[in-house]
């Protein structure tokens, strides 16, 4: 774990004033720290027990699309509005300015399919919580949510209430 964590790179002030990005693209490009990610994911939800791993866009595609190779599982993108090409569901909600809209094809995750939803970083919860209504609009059971890095001030834990939260670095 503090290989992971030596690998993630804070980048201050990207991508505006006051926010410290956590950069994970050295960790991925680290083969020991990416495999240590997608294997401790793995072993968290079990083989078997998924059926779709959400990924949402878009480093959480990077992360979720091994992930839901390893369990056998399908892989299903939540993308930001206008980028899936079919009908989709679709969810806003509000960020500290302004608001995003999260979007997921209808016929991406039958009713009763046990999902998993992946990301990199979990700050506010909005943007997973959001997912996660995606997901049980479409009749999907929200099995847990995974994350490499867990932002524990902003709160998305809290927000995140009755789901089961993973996070493999938690910053305080
Ligand atoms: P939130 O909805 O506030 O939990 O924000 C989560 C989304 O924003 C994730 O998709 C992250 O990739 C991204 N994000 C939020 N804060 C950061 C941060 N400090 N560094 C990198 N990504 C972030």
């Amino acid at each position: 774990m503090e290989r992971l964590r030596r690998a993630v790179r804070d980048i201050a002030d990207f991508p505006q004033p006051g926010i410290m990005f956590k950069d994970i693209t050295p960790l991925l490009g680290d083969p020991a720290a990416f495999s240590t990610v997608i294997d401790e994911i793995v072993a968290h939800f079990g083989r078997g027990n998924i059926d779709k791993v959400v990924g949402i866009e878009a480093r959480g595609f990077i992360v979720a699309s091994p992930v839901a190779y390893h369990f056998g599982a399908g892989f299903v993108p939540v993308r930001k509005r206008g980028k899936l090409p079919w009908e989709v569901e679709r969810e806003s909600y509000s960020l500290e300015y302004g608001s995003e809209t999260l979007e997921v094809h209808r016929d991406a995750i039958a009713p009763g399919e046990r999902v998993a939803i992946v990301d990199d970083v979990l700050a506010t919860g909005g943007t997973a919580a959001a997912t996660a209504h995606l997901v049980e609009r479409l009749g999907g059971l929200v099995q847990g949510m995974a994350f490499i890095i867990e932002l524990a001030p902003l709160g998305g834990r809290q927000r995140l209430a009755g789901h089961a939260v993973l996070s493999l670095l938690r910053y305080d």
